[in-house]
């Protein structure tokens, strides 16, 4: 099996600065739990085919509130030896002890870095957030500093967390988690550079210094990803949604699939520190991109 250049163990900040310090751009790949023995065989076949494409590091989800988390370790167990691996970890219905003995688990398991995330109630659990210990992401990251020396991640929102009253005050309590010691960030999923380079610009106002990678979804299925936009607050430009309307599936596929390669290679002209492609654990639209814009041979 082909490794990452980067092994397990390595820290995100420090394979981020290797990478800025020759003028590349990072790659890297969200991964989510499987559910049964035929996802799970989708899930490392496409590991080990991003893996050959020179991943630098990987992330795996986590169920907030409880689902799938099990899953979860059993994915890292895998995973984690291979590549430089970042474990999700959300605040949802946790005690602060339990979190502890997660991050323990993390560790354990040779995951490099946690993403420090409040994670959002289920929704056949709408009040699991507040019943928990811990309430934000913020809290979070205060047990994992006391808990392990594993580094840190968190989550950044071009436009805005849904629930928040601005990009200015996210941008603020950007700055809090990178003085509790934060040491990277990754975006939710976003359709134009200028939502970056705003919340780029907006966070370097507040002082914030971490590397902000962009989350990049591949629009392979229009639909599915309309969906999450719609879940997640991200605006879809008026252009891409006239261009979608009326296509057929396999048009949309060709117009949404152009339209990512097109934000990813702005992005990178903009000088983004990297790509971090959410896979939804198929290959093929992130290998496409990444080649597309030369990333990968
Ligand atoms: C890259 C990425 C990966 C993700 N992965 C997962 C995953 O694996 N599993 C999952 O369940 N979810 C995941 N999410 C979703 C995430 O959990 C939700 O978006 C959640 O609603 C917000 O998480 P957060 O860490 O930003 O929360 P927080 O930083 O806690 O913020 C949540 C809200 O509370 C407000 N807030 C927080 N702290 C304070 C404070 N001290 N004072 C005032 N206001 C405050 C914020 O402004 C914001 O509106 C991911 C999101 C991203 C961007």
């Amino acid at each position: 099996m082909l490794k990452s250049s980067y092994s397990s163990g390595d820290a995100i900040s420090k394979i981020l600065a290797d990478a800025r310090s020759v003028g590349r751009p990072t790659l890297s790949f969200e991964f989510y739990p499987f559910r049964d023995e035929t996802s799970a065989a989708q899930l490392w076949q496409t590991l080990d085919l991003l893996l050959a494409a020179k991943a630098d590091f990987v992330s795996l989800t986590y169920g907030a509130g409880g689902s799938s988390q099990e899953k979860s370790f059993a994915v890292l167990e895998r995973m984690a030896p291979q590549v430089a691996t970042i474990g999700h970890l959300t605040a949802v219905g946790s005690s602060k002890v339990g979190t502890a003995s997660t991050i323990r688990r993390f560790e354990d398991l040779g995951v490099a870095s946690i993403l420090a995330l409040r994670g959002d109630s289920p929704k056949d659990d709408p009040t699991a957030l507040e019943r928990g210990e811990l309430t934000t992401a913020l809290e979070l990251l205060d047990v994992a500093a006391k808990e392990s020396k594993l580094e840190t991640g968190v989550a950044a929102f071009p436009e805005k967390h849904p629930e928040s009253a601005s990009l200015a005050h996210d941008a603020n309590l950007l700055r809090l988690k990178e003085l509790a010691g934060a040491k990277y960030a990754i975006t939710q999923l976003f359709f134009s550079v200028e939502a970056y380079l705003n919340l780029v610009e907006t966070v370097r106002q507040q002082g914030v210094t971490i590397e902000i990678i962009p989350g990049l979804m591949p629009i392979a299925n229009a639909k599915q990803v309309l969906r999450m936009a719609e879940m997640s607050g991200a605006i879809v430009p008026q252009k891409l949604l006239e261009a979608l309307h009326g296509a057929t599936e396999s048009e949309a596929r060709t117009i949404g699939m152009q339209f990512s390669i097109d934000l990813a290679s702005k992005l990178l002209a903009a000088k983004a520190p990297g790509l971090h492609l959410f896979t939804l654990n198929r290959h093929e639209s992130a290998m496409k991109i990444a080649k597309e814009i030369g990333i990968v041979g």
